[in-house]
């Protein structure tokens, strides 16, 4: 019998259970009984294996996650089993199980430098996004260009940039560039393309 490495994995998670293990011929009592004597275990023994496709670029690069028996992920990987990637994954694919809960270092908090402060001061969302509407605004009314030097419409505003982070999916940078295209960007970039 050909053993993949989902079936490997599929009948790794039943070794409590004891089934389909007969059926591939592996003999993994000795393995048993060692992983019964370790707590640790006990999370991968239960654990539920479910596939995906990562959200970050059109390649659509197939996952697997892990998850334990309270529904947490412990554990995000390239599918072997998937088409387009057979279980490789790029840089950013490879580092999104970073994004979890299980990112300590996680950004939670919107952190603000004012103007020649060399002090970062913690602000809530309100603030903020307050903040970020009125220096937009503040901007267009100032800089909106409605014709270029030939006499052409254009209606931009070239003081303005927009720069997308990595973790954002597919989904939200389109949302982002209409967006943006809408005041009139046109300097809009992605971490993607760098
Ligand atoms: S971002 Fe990387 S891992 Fe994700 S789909 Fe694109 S190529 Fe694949």
């Amino acid at each position: 019998m050909k053993i993949t490495r989902r079936s490997f994995l599929s009948v790794s998670g039943s070794i409590g259970s004891g089934v389909a293990l007969t059926a591939l011929g592996i003999d993994l009592s000795a393995l048993k009984a060692h992983a019964a004597g370790l707590s640790k275990t006990d999370r991968i023994r239960r654990a539920k294996q479910s596939t995906t496709i990562c959200c970050y670029c059109s390649v659509g690069c197939g996952l697997i996650c892990s998850t334990d028996m309270t529904g947490k992920i412990f554990n995000i990987e390239g599918d072997p089993d998937h088409p387009i990637n057979e279980g490789s994954l790029c840089a950013k694919g490879a580092g999104i199980f970073g994004l979890t809960e299980v990112n300590q270092h996680r950004l939670r908090k919107v952190l603000y430098r004012a103007p020649k402060s060399d002090k970062w001061e913690e602000k809530d969302w309100e603030w903020s996004l307050n903040r970020i509407a009125r220096l937009v605004k503040d901007t267009r009314d100032q800089d909106f260009i409605t014709h270029n030097e030939k006499g052409e419409l254009v209606n931009r505003v070239e003081t303005i940039g927009h720069y997308g982070t990595s973790n954002i999916s597919n989904e939200e940078c389109w949302t982002l560039s209409i967006a943006c295209r809408a005041m009139g960007l046109v300097n809009i970039d992605h971490q993607a393309r760098v």
